[in-house]
């Protein structure tokens, strides 16, 4: 069969779908494969307690079921949980959401691939114009998501090393040029997969940088406030008329029911309506409806703050220790956790490539994503990519631990 230009693109390896496969292959074949790659948030279990009875109220309340899965939302998503959640944003922060700078997706995921070619591609004035993220490393799942080449640029960051093994990026500002080529910028905060949270300044600078040059500020919250919450610095969210904040209820413990959310200007959230239409016809019904009830009690900013991100917290602090215990004596440093479900190490002058550490530590029964495939526009080599592995810390603390425990004598190996 001979595929488009298009078909090409996306049938290509990705480095989200190898993740994606490595998930659902390890847990269709090999149990006891200690999964530390994906992304999948931890199952809770007052989360999924509430979301049960949620259920069930659901399935006595026969409207309300038959409702969810017998009607098409509109292709903005289900009226009454945007009306809920602009609400909800209004007395939180005091943002003037109204109900038309809402509107949902099947997944964030998918929010960026709409987002993400708004803004960049090809221009009717024959221009064309890449997203810029401004630090690196970032998220994988936007490498792949441009229809068209070139689609990225990004800086390397400054590194400024802290105590303990602990080191932070910093965007470098003194060398981010944003020339006419740059149609948005783009950061995840908290950042998957350093766990970054950009400082309320470096925020700030993004803002007004973005204003000067009339072009969006995307800002991933897919981790942050007020849900999932998993976020332990004290950064404030932000929004306005030039910022597309997008949402997630994946990470409040829903992943599989496919729920984004886009906070933006009207003409934004109508071109999402549109491509919903299009793509969809309308987004998935049932992540709004079993969240409605805790947007509207308020109850998501409760179970965020004291149920999601105290479960997070600790078992950041219990990952990072196992670490400390193991990784005694190499040169490693771990990215300073402020957020998210990830521990990111940096081994420094690793004698092979994070992708052949993944390679060996799959043979040894555990899986990890080597850094390279967090630098989605990086041109220039930079060694550093290769020396980075992600973890995720969602999973119980046994299979944490035991993975830990083989990835730090594999390396010990290799530094050997
Ligand atoms: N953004 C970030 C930073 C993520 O880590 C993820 C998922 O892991 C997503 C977006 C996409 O999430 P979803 O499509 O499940 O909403």
């Amino acid at each position: 069969m001979k595929l488009s230009k298009f078909g090409q693109q996306v049938s290509g390896r990705s480095g989200i779908k190898q993740l994606m496969d490595d998930l659902g292959e390890a847990l269709a074949g090999n149990t006891d494969m200690l999964m530390l790659g994906g992304g999948n948030p931890a199952l809770i279990p007052e989360i999924n307690q509430r979301f049960r009875e949620i259920m069930l109220d659901m399935l006595h309340t026969p409207k309300d079921m038959d409702h969810t899965l017998g009607i098409y939302a509109e292709p903005q998503g289900n009226r009454h949980f945007i009306q809920a959640l602009a609400e909800l944003l209004r007395e939180e922060f005091h943002w003037p959401v109204r109900p038309e700078n809402i509107a949902l997706t099947n997944g964030s995921q998918a929010a960026f691939f709409m987002l993400f070619n708004m803004f960049a591609g090809a221009f009717d004035d024959g221009s064309h114009r890449k997203i810029l993220l401004p630090l690196t490393p970032e998220y994988i799942g936007y490498a792949d998501v441009g229809l068209e080449d070139d689609f990225f640029c990004t800086h390397k960051p400054r590194i400024e090393f802290l105590e303990e093994h602990l080191f932070k990026y910093h965007i470098d500002f003194d060398n981010l040029n944003i020339g006419n080529d740059v149609g948005a910028i783009c950061v995840s905060r908290p950042t998957n997969p350093t766990g970054n949270v950009l400082a309320d300044d470096e925020i700030d600078k993004l803002k007004s940088l973005a204003q000067q040059h009339q072009i969006p500020l995307i800002i991933d919250n897919a981790y942050g406030t007020p849900f999932p919450n998993i976020i332990f610095t004290d950064a404030k969210p932000t929004w306005d008329d030039n910022t597309i904040l997008c949402m997630s209820l994946s990470k409040f413990g829903l992943p599989a029911i496919r729920t984004g959310i886009v906070i933006a200007p009207e003409q934004v959230i109508a071109a999402i309506a549109e491509m919903n239409a299009v793509l969809n016809l309308a987004p998935g019904s049932v992540g709004s409806a079993l969240a409605l009830p805790l947007i509207r009690s308020r109850e998501i900013i409760t179970l965020s703050k004291e149920v999601i991100r105290p479960y997070y917290q600790k078992k950041n602090a219990q990952a990072r220790q196992y670490l400390q215990q193991e990784l005694q004596g190499l040169d490693y440093y771990i990215h300073n956790p402020e957020g998210a479900i990830f521990l990111w190490l940096w081994f420094r002058n690793l004698p092979i490539t994070a992708q052949q550490l993944y390679e060996r530590l799959k043979q040894k029964g555990v899986l990890v994503i080597p850094g390279h495939y967090f630098f989605p526009g990086l041109q220039e080599n930079w060694k550093h990519a290769d020396e980075c592995i992600r973890i995720t810390y969602a999973q119980d603390d046994n299979v944490v631990r035991a993975g830990i425990k083989i990835i730090a004598n594999e390396a010990r190996k290799v530094y050997e």
